[in-house]
């Protein structure tokens, strides 16, 4: 059983092709600059074989084509027709209050999606160009849709409302969805499995702290509250965006600045968070390298990062009602023991305890690095979102017979 995973961008295909008998990656890269000058696919087969074509990639279908050509041709491919591809999953950003798990792509379902652009209106519009693309390439293979706030959809009205007018809510379906919904449902069940402990008793933290970066609180295997809301711009600070911020701030600015919407949504999406207050980088690599030499706002956005990360979890423990497994992920969250320690230190009292020597070091791999006295087990998952996909994806085909 073959299954081809996309995460269609606005500029970007990333793609995995997993065997799902033995759930190993075949092969998997990324097409770049869809639409753009210098268009390429980037290939890699699990043979370590790698390969870069260059070509005039105009639009998704495009580029997704060269993913198909690639991946049946003699030189670098893994399949020898593409009738081998049995369905095809799709990363979807979106789902509103449409959708509450992972879906069978019909015409129905496409409807529906169409309708989620509203909220999502430059992530969601990507996600069903390759949709419509294998509908045209491969008409006769299933796809499904895999959503990043479905996972959410469980958190009670009280954390998912703004306390705005309820006639907006109604209205517009302003509410907080959350997102990387994907990833906190793998990463928590994951740990459960590796502990040996029953998913649907545990108060579990899940904090995904990549370029964008949530916090999920998870009582008995249900998402009740996460960081991010209508859109990924609230709650932690992240690469470019500001996270958390009063309103009152923004209003400020559009008068003194004469601000339009565009600036405004470029200011807290692409010039905020790590790079705004460092001015180093986005990148947490970097931001750690300058602050090492003594850069002092490179400094000051990591002590700022670091503690609105512990902020959440103490609200979360609060609201949870205690906490028994904390967990990071994501690039900096699998990587960064210095941001591990800082965010973990002086939460003993919260049964919080890192075994530093276990910390030290520790990048990308599963470990649980609390020490035996610490009530709650704080572990490293690696995340992998892409392998939920292909198994979701199978088990609606699966499904399906
Ligand atoms: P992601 O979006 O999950 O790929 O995560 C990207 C972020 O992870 C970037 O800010 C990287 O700098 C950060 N990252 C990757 N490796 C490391 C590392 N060894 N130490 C600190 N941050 C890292």
């Amino acid at each position: 059983m073959k299954i081809l995973v996309l995460n269609c961008g606005s500029s970007s295909i990333k793609y995995q092709l997993f065997d799902m008998t033995s759930s190993e990656v075949l092969a998997k890269g990324i097409v770049e600059k869809v639409a753009l000058k210098g268009s390429f696919l980037k290939h890699e087969r699990s043979d370590g074989e790698k390969v870069i074509l260059e070509g005039e990639i105009l639009d998704h279908q495009t580029g997704i084509e060269y993913v198909l050509g690639v991946l049946t041709s003699e030189k670098y491919g893994s399949l020898k027709s593409l009738n081998e591809i049995d369905a095809v999953g799709h990363r979807v950003v979106h789902g509103a209050e449409k959708f509450n798990s992972s879906v069978l792509i019909t015409n129905e379902v496409i409807e529906k999606m169409e309708e989620c652009i509203d909220l999502a209106p430059l992530h969601n519009p990507p996600n069903l160009k390759g949709i419509y693309a294998i509908k045209n390439l491969l008409p006769q293979v299933p796809q499904a849709g895999v959503f990043d706030t479905a996972f959410h959809q469980t958190m009670p009205e009280t954390s998912y409302m703004y306390a705005l007018p309820y006639s907006l809510y109604t209205k517009y379906g302003i509410r907080r969805y959350g997102f990387h919904g994907t990833s906190h449902r793998y990463v928590s069940k994951k740990a459960c499995q590796e502990l040996g402990v029953d998913y649907f008793t545990q108060k579990i933290i899940t904090c995904h702290l990549g370029n964008g970066a949530s916090i999920a609180a998870i009582d008995k295997g249900k998402s009740v509250d996460t960081s991010m809301g209508l859109t990924p711009v609230e709650g932690l600070i992240m690469g470019t965006r500001c996270g958390d911020l009063d309103l009152g701030v923004l209003l400020y600015l559009m008068d003194k600045e004469e601000l339009g919407i565009s600036t405004t949504s470029a200011l807290i999406n692409k010039h905020s968070g790590m790079l705004g207050i460092s001015g180093v980088s986005s990148d947490m690599r970097e931001i750690e390298k300058a602050a090492a030499e003594g850069n002092k706002r490179a400094i000051l956005s990591l002590e700022m990062y670091d503690y609105r990360v512990k902020k959440y979890i103490g609200s979360y423990i609060a609201t949870l009602g205690g906490l028994d497994i904390l967990i990071f992920t994501g690039g900096i969250g699998e990587n960064s023991d210095t941001l591990r320690k800082s965010v973990c230190s002086n939460m003993e009292f919260l049964g919080i305890e890192i075994d530093e020597q276990k910390n030290k070091g520790l990048r990308g791999k599963l470990e649980v690095i609390s020490k035996p006295s610490s009530k709650a087990k704080v572990m490293v998952v690696p995340t992998n979102e892409e392998l939920v996909i292909a198994e979701d994806t199978l088990e609606i085909i699966n499904n399906l017979k």
